[in-house]
């Protein structure tokens, strides 16, 4: 009854402020977080999760970077609607953008063995003025998105 409740009430509230998709601002359907299915289906997603040396790596190592392995989601392609993702979770205060991100990303590298010599998922900590002024660390809300995953 109180989880019918629950259920009522967010698609009323939802009726009157539609949560909209980051990437095109359509409106999102039930089970839909952050973005639709279409957007989240033409991510430009890398293929560095096929490879132990990657694009990512070699550009790390480059910079003299103790690395061993490392990898992305998606290119942050300059100019296209995908963008607002990474704004979002920056600038905006949507640090659920972040958290949403990091979840399908764990999702997609811990089936492949990503995180299993991994011990520790420590966020790179952000002056403390910036945290301030922007409310919530993005690298710890991506950190908190991959350990509930992993
Ligand atoms: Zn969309």
């Amino acid at each position: 009854m109180n989880r019918s409740f629950r259920h009522w009430g967010n698609s009323f509230i939802n009726l009157l402020f539609p949560k909209v998709c980051t990437v095109c601002r359509n409106t999102l359907v039930e089970g839909e977080d952050i973005m639709c299915i279409d957007c989240l289906l033409k991510l430009p997603k890398t293929t560095f999760a096929s490879y132990y040396s990657n694009e990512l790596t070699d550009r790390l190592v480059s910079l003299k970077a103790p690395v061993t392995k490392a990898n992305s989601l998606y290119y942050y392609v300059a100019g296209t609607p995908y963008v607002r993702l990474i704004h979002d979770a920056k600038y905006n205060r949507r640090p659920i953008v972040a958290r949403n991100l990091a979840e399908t990303h764990a999702k997609e590298m811990s089936a492949k063995g990503f995180f299993d010599d991994i011990d520790v998922i420590i966020p790179i900590p952000l002056h403390f003025t910036k945290q301030w002024m922007r409310g919530y660390n993005q690298s710890h809300e991506i950190a908190i998105g991959l350990s509930r995953v992993t």
